[in-house]
């Protein structure tokens, strides 16, 4: 059930995703990234940090046209017999979900319809929600050479705010999210503001992006016979909002769940088992992150970013997040160099771990 005419994202963009446990998942479903790239450009005022991973981010366009994501999967899909009904806006209503004024009679229910989740008000209605806002516009270039991603912290604009692009042979995306309603001013005003990106856009007008990303408090994604899967079960990342990648995975979990339900009788709440397993723990982390973006000031950030080259010299920043052991030498290697900024900044970590409890 698809509530627009057609298969595909409203606005045409590039999302930008970590490739972290996607290669299987690329394969099983033929799905094609349009690039990928090592290398990722952190701004705060005038410092910059160059980062070269050993994880890629892969680039997937978004939209309702040929290559977009959305469509590959939905060619794959159809192919192997799904049935889609269009124009079809499913709905609450009397605590019932409801389709054309129809209740829904159906074995399972796969609630993936995104970020403002008909099927998660229905299985959760006292969740508790914080939301990020994302504006942005998108070009058919820019001047940035493809594959670059850069990523711009304006504290003093936009607290608590990013500037992220990126770029492919085709199109260029450049998206600011935040807490307080990014929108074209905001964009005009970070543009005149920052020279950067002010070249990258050059006299360009881009076509629109809106949208919204959900960080939530529920502990579950499985509902008596409802599954929630991508931005409806609340996986996307509450930092930079990268949804992509819990999307296909949360998807490919809820394949794995289903057939064992239908086959061997295994009960549905082994989903959330799998999901605990693999997106949960980095979406907390993520959260401790988001809420330590809010509280820092534009030096605070300029300090993380001074010396991340020191870190990632000294212990290597790939897949830091999973390895608490070198969270926590992190701290102590700037406490050494630096121990004011970084008591200071210390102080605000912990106040966001509490907070995301
Ligand atoms: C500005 C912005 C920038 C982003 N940038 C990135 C990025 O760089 N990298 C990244 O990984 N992620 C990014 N994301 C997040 C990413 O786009 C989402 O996480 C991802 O699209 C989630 O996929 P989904 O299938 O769960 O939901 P969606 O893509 O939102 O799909 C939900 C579908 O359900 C349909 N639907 C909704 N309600 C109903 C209803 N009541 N009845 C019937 N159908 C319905 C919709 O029409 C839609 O087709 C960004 C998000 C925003 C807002």
């Amino acid at each position: 059930m698809e509530k627009q005419k057609n298969i595909g994202n409203p606005y045409k963009k590039i999302d930008i995703t970590e490739d972290i446990d996607l290669q299987n998942i690329i394969k099983k479903y033929k799905i094609k990234p349009e690039t990928n790239s090592d290398t990722s450009f952190w701004h705060v005022g005038h410092e910059c940090f160059k980062f070269k991973s050993k994880i890629k981010d892969l680039f997937f366009l978004r939209g309702n046209f040929e290559r977009s994501l959305e469509n590959q999967l939905f060619k794959q899909a159809s192919n192997a017999g799904m049935e889609t009904i269009f124009s079809t806006k499913i709905k609450i209503k009397n605590n019932k979900i409801l389709l054309d004024n129809k209740k829904i009679d159906s074995e399972i229910i796969i609630g993936a319809d995104g970020a403002d989740s008909i099927v998660t008000k229905y299985c959760f209605p006292n969740e508790k929600i914080k939301i990020i806002e994302g504006y942005g516009q998108s070009y058919t270039d820019l001047n940035i050479p493809v594959g670059e991603t850069h990523v711009f912290f304006e504290q003093n604009i936009m607290p608590g705010g990013y500037v992220y692009t990126g770029r492919t042979q085709t199109l260029g995306t450049i998206v600011i999210g935040g807490r307080n309603r990014p929108d074209i001013k905001y964009f005009n005003k970070i543009k005149k503001s920052n020279f950067k990106i002010n070249k990258f856009i050059g006299k360009r007008r881009g076509t629109e992006i809106w949208g919204k990303g959900i960080i939530s408090n529920i502990k579950k994604r499985v509902y008596g016979n409802m599954i929630l899967v991508g931005d409806a079960a609340r996986v996307a990342d509450p930092l930079f909002l990268y949804g992509v990648r819990p999307a296909l995975i949360s998807g490919d979990y809820a394949v794995k769940t289903i057939i064992e339900h239908l086959e061997n009788g295994k009960n549905l709440e082994q989903y959330d088992t799998l999901l605990k397993n693999k997106l949960i723990q980095d979406y907390y982390l993520s959260k401790v992150a988001r809420n330590t973006l809010e509280k820092t000031n534009q030096k605070d950030i300029e300090f993380i970013i001074k010396n991340l080259d020191y870190i990632d010299k000294t212990i290597g920043l790939d897949g830091i997040s999973e390895k608490p052991k070198d969270v926590i030498k992190t701290i102590m290697l700037l406490f050494v160099k630096s121990p004011y900024s970084t008591t200071k900044l210390g102080y605000k970590v912990i106040q966001s771990l509490f907070e995301a409890l």
